[in-house]
């Protein structure tokens, strides 16, 4: 049985990232660049208005208050053909672009249309040279790389893309994932509750959390713990990038799926870690295809979606990879059986305080972890954590 930090190594190092392809912007949130976006146009692309009011020469306000003769207005999306001579001002909304001849613009709390002589305006507020006008390129200059190769693409990448006119980006592509639930016992949610039997909830959990991902899973059902039919199914899941098979990979009579993922072609890597909850799992390759067995309750599954299924999908998409750790003080002694890394179900608050969820009873508790945002971590050799120590919490 191999310790945890060897399990995370080895299935970090089996993941490699996969090609590239040109995706819509619109779907591209979540993904990595696989390119440089350099900008193709200087941003803004014209001298614009920041501001609704006038567009005037700095030169004509040297003495305040002063009125000027209005001569045109100007829309957001028009050019004005007209130009700001000495003594004259133009109307201008925010985003519109500068006309000839003006320099600078008042905002239009500061002027007063004079009531007396129609298409004066009086202006009693100065402004700086250039005040209330974005130059062209101010924000971004015409051939600059704007965006490196292997940023993560969020809200304003997306937006300074679109801004730039893209609307397809080169991205590492997301793996392709299958997930499969075993087991006689269990059911679909939905279904009338049949005695001795229950409902599927790693299968759902497994999906949504990829569909958090951006990654639309293939689901293959529930499978009963028969050879024939397991073999049929992990064959089609192979197909993928990743294979996810919950449950059958424990000690028991009906635990087949170690064998049939031998039988079809999947070289373990290893079988079984020094942790709990989730000792049984196994992480096995075929080609380039990862294939995870995890033990079918569901604590171990969501421990196991966090420290290992989810850094390997970063990996492959092109993400950095990296487990989300912190220091904090344990509120409560806490004792356990020494022997493995254990992860416990805890609470982290704002001030750093680690606290155990109260009477969890273990790796089918799920409920324990709707009360949790992250597992306290015991080193292997610790027995005993008394109140008021350090320890290492990981978040999800
Ligand atoms: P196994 O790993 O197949 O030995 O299953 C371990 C425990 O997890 C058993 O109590 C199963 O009933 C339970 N279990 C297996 N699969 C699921 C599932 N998809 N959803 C919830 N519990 C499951
Ligand atoms: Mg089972």
């Amino acid at each position: 049985m191999i310790k945890f930090e060897q399990a995370f190594k080895k299935v970090i190092s089996r993941a490699k990232v996969l090609g590239t392809e040109n995706i819509s912007v619109d779907e591209a949130i979540g993904s990595v660049l696989a390119e440089d976006i350099v900008s193709k146009y200087a941003l803004p692309p014209f001298n614009k208005s920041v501001m609704d009011g006038y567009a005037v020469r700095y030169d004509d306000l040297k003495y305040i208050p002063v009125k000027l003769k209005c001569i045109d207005i100007i829309q957001a999306g028009r050019v004005c053909k007209k130009t700001v001579n000495k003594g004259e001002c133009i109307k201008i909304m925010t985003g519109s672009l500068l006309p000839k001849g003006a320099d600078s613009v008042v905002m239009v709390e500061n002027t007063e249309a004079d009531n007396k002589n129609k298409g004066l305006i009086k202006i009693f507020k100065k402004v700086d040279y250039g005040e209330n006008v974005c130059l062209k390129g101010e924000n971004i200059k015409k051939g600059c790389i704007v965006l490196k190769k292997g940023t993560l693409i969020r809200g304003p990448e997306i937006s300074i893309i679109s801004a730039l006119g893209m609307s397809i980006v080169r991205v590492y592509r997301k793996p392709t994932i299958a997930v499969l639930s075993t087991g006689d016992e269990i059911i679909e949610p939905g279904k009338n509750l049949i005695y001795g039997k229950i409902y599927n909830s790693n299968g759902h959990m497994l999906l949504s959390l990829f569909e958090e991902m951006g990654i639309k899973a293939q689901y293959l059902g529930i499978v009963k713990d028969e050879e024939k039919k397991l073999k049929k199914a992990v064959m089609r899941g192979l197909k993928n990038d990743i294979l996810l098979i919950s449950g059958g990979v424990s000690m028991g009579d009906y635990d087949l799926v170690p064998g049939i993922l031998k039988k079809c072609g999947v070289k373990k890597v290893f079988h079984k870690v020094r942790m709990k909850p989730g000792k049984p799992l196994f992480f096995g390759v075929k080609n380039n295809g990862l294939v995870f067995g995890i033990p079918g309750n569901p604590v171990p599954t969501y421990l196991i979606y966090s420290i290992f299924i989810k850094p390997v999908v970063d990996k492959l998409m092109g993400k950095k990879v990296c487990l989300n750790v912190a220091g904090g003080i344990l509120k409560k002694d806490y004792r356990r059986n020494p022997g493995r890394k254990h992860f416990v179900p805890a609470l982290y608050t704002n001030d750093g305080s680690v606290y155990p969820v109260e009477s969890y009873h273990g790796s089918s508790d799920i409920f324990a972890l709707t009360k949790a945002n992250g597992f306290m971590v015991m080193p292997a050799s610790a027995g005993f954590i008394r109140k008021g120590q350090k320890v290492e919490f990981l978040f999800w």
